[in-house]
């Protein structure tokens, strides 16, 4: 099997040093196992994404020494392919619509007998409202959002949850799987307004693609496990990952979208060149093991 890895960015603001990371440890890790890189466009949001910022990824990346197979994958053309995978789901009954607003789910998990709101990787955890509101049976219903029921999905065979993790802290990570109600709950798998989510789309792209290793931020450790777990129950395989540690500015606070001052486009105007960019990135280079190189350093 090839070894595959990839970038996905979304197209809604400036790659920034965190972006940048993220990127060449795929690019290089591909490199060095004598595997592929590619990219792909997550651009599920059609609200926030913009031409010009994909135009702005393909600069910033082919200035960082990257490369990749075109045509490149983009989300926004595969919304049959999620809607199939919905469709399967929704026949298992494992979905059901949800109606609530955020201040509903807000009022509901604030109430004084429910104790601190848990928070999950999407935010508070689902407090199941509109669980068993609505018979699972016909057709799927659309323009709706739709849940995922986490305890149904767990009454199916999921011994198998796990994935084997590189990096900072490599090895096997087996999932415990009877404590997902609690601390993911039932997360939204198609919202209204996209019809898909980001959870359902990187799973099946993630497979579209053929991707052996998933590169991503330790951020988004906790949205792995939704991601093993729609695997599992869709049948698709279970990539290797790797969570990097998260690039910070100078008070520790982790680099997001709207922090331009990190921007690579920006860093670039300014006249630095790709080898200062590496030297910036190379104590979090460090954190993975010994042998992870960005671009030959
Ligand atoms: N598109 C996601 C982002 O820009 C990351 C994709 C992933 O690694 O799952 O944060």
């Amino acid at each position: 099997m090839t070894f595959r890895t990839r970038f996905a960015p979304s197209p809604t603001g400036p790659l920034h040093l965190g972006h940048a990371f993220s990127a060449l440890v795929a690019y290089d890790w591909a490199q060095a196992q004598g595997g592929e890189f590619l990219l792909r466009i997550e651009d599920i949001d059609q609200s926030r994404a913009r031409p010009e910022w994909e135009s702005q990824i393909y600069e910033d990346l082919t200035w960082l020494g990257v490369t990749w197979p075109r045509p490149v994958m983009r989300q926004s053309e595969r919304m049959a392919d999620y809607g199939a995978a919905l469709d399967r789901l929704w026949e298992q009954g494992l979905l059901y619509p949800c109606h609530c607003s955020r201040s509903d789910i807000a009022a509901a998990t604030s109430a004084p007998q429910e104790g601190a709101p848990q928070l999950g990787p999407d935010g508070v955890v689902y407090p199941g409202t509109c669980r068993d509101l609505s018979p699972r049976i016909g057709p799927r219903p659309r323009n709706v959002t739709l849940r995922f029921d986490i305890a149904k999905a767990l009454h199916g065979d999921l011994s198998r949850l796990g994935f084997e993790e590189h990096g900072m802290n490599a090895g096997k990570v087996s999932l415990d799987v009877s404590r997902l109600p609690k601390t993911v709950g039932d997360f939204v798998i198609a919202r209204r307004d996209m019809g898909t989510s980001y959870h359902l789309a990187v799973v099946l792209d993630d497979d579209a693609q053929a991707i052996t290793h998933v590169v991503r931020g330790v951020d988004l450790f906790d949205a792995t496990q939704i991601h093993v777990l729609l695997q599992q129950v869709l049948d698709l395989p279970t990539p290797h990952y790797l969570h990097h540690p998260l690039v910070r500015d100078e008070q520790g606070k982790r680099l997001a979208k709207r922090d331009d001052a990190r921007a690579i486009s920006l860093y670039r105007s300014e006249g630095l060149a790709r080898r200062d960019i590496l030297a910036k990135l190379d104590v979090y280079r460090a954190m993975l093991t010994q042998d992870f190189k960005l671009n030959g350093l």
